[in-house]
């Protein structure tokens, strides 16, 4: 895969370092939500292994292909495992194992832990001894979204590389490069400026469910649809992605609300507008936001999603 274009600063100081004799043992890839975190920590671990130093990573040598088959002996992943929600002691200790050993070809040995803010206090103690005496020739690198969950003394001790998602137009065209033509725009309003996450999304049912959550949503603002009906529904089908689409109808409708009354385009949307929402009131509205946004922020933890879904939609049609 090219490089995406918004992660060539990181690896042109990643490339640098290497060349340079500077590489560190321990990095710190602070990225944001699907802007790539985990391939830049990828291809990290390709530059440290690459047998062709020169041309590193060369994508052709054994060290090249044996990493892209995902069968590299002195590349580790530590993560998630299953339903759990927190990397464990006995991962890591496992890991700094291994990495205490010497290398299967010679070189390198990279580790990466990634999501690194799922480590929990024991975890996260033991990773801070591997840190402290790191052996020559590893690399070990964080991948985390959250950081500040991180002790700090792990932070000061890795060197730390910031990558943010790209713009809209960027990410639209790295997806269309990558994964062909599809409404992508919809994906990303729906999944967030995510590409990476966007790029794992099938770019024909997510439009269809946004289209059909907004239509659905139209005809409960206009009495034309089953509040309850919809929640028990939605409860059981993408409920997260649902609620985002929620967010973002209501957010569209605050905008055409306030938008100024000469702007051709808002008046060309606002058209299309049953009646019924044209009443809707901002600050109920701005209610309504809120409401989703906790929800959508509590939708890991056990609760009644449907009364919880039930409640906000009621809300909406009793407008
Ligand atoms: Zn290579």
């Amino acid at each position: 895969m090219t490089p995406p274009s918004w992660l060539s600063p990181a690896i042109s100081s990643l490339r640098e370092a290497y060349a340079a004799g500077r590489m560190p043992h321990a990095l710190l890839i602070h990225d944001s939500p699907g802007a790539g975190g985990e391939w830049l920590a990828d291809w990290a671990a390709r530059l440290a292994l690459c047998l062709t130093p020169a041309e590193a990573p060369c994508g052709h040598c054994a060290g090249c292909k044996r990493v892209a088959s995902g069968q590299h002996p002195d590349l580790l992943h530590v993560g998630l495992i299953e339903e759990s929600k927190q990397i464990r002691i006995d991962q890591v200790r496992g890991l700094a194992e291994e990495l205490g050993l010497t290398s299967h070809q010679g070189g390198y040995k990279v580790g990466i832990l990634s999501p690194a803010d799922a480590l929990n206090p024991f975890a996260a103690n033991a990773l801070l001894k591997t840190l402290e005496e790191p052996t020559p020739r590893t690399l070990l690198i964080l991948v985390a979204t959250q950081p500040s969950r991180l002790p700090p003394t792990i932070i000061s001790r890795c060197q730390r590389l910031r990558v943010r998602a790209p713009t809209r137009a960027v990410a639209l065209e790295w997806l269309q490069q990558t994964k062909g033509a599809g409404d992508w725009n919809a994906v990303l309003d729906l999944l967030g400026d995510a590409p990476f996450i966007a790029a794992e999304a099938d770019p024909k049912a997510i439009p269809a469910l946004g289209h059909e959550t907004r239509r659905t949503l139209d005809e409960i603002a206009s009495g034309a649809a089953d509040p309850v009906a919809t929640a028990e529904r939605w409860s059981r089908s993408e409920p997260g992605l649902r609620l985002r689409c929620f967010e973002n109808w209501l957010t569209d409708r605050i905008r055409r609300h306030i938008a100024p009354a000469g702007n051709s385009v808002e008046k060309q949307s606002a058209v299309h507008l049953p009646p019924a929402v044209s009443i809707l009131n901002i600050r109920g509205l701005f209610e309504l936001v809120d409401g989703v946004r906790d929800l959508r922020s509590v939708l890991d933890v056990p609760i009644n999603r449907s009364l919880a879904l039930e409640t906000l939609l009621r809300r909406l049609a009793a407008r």
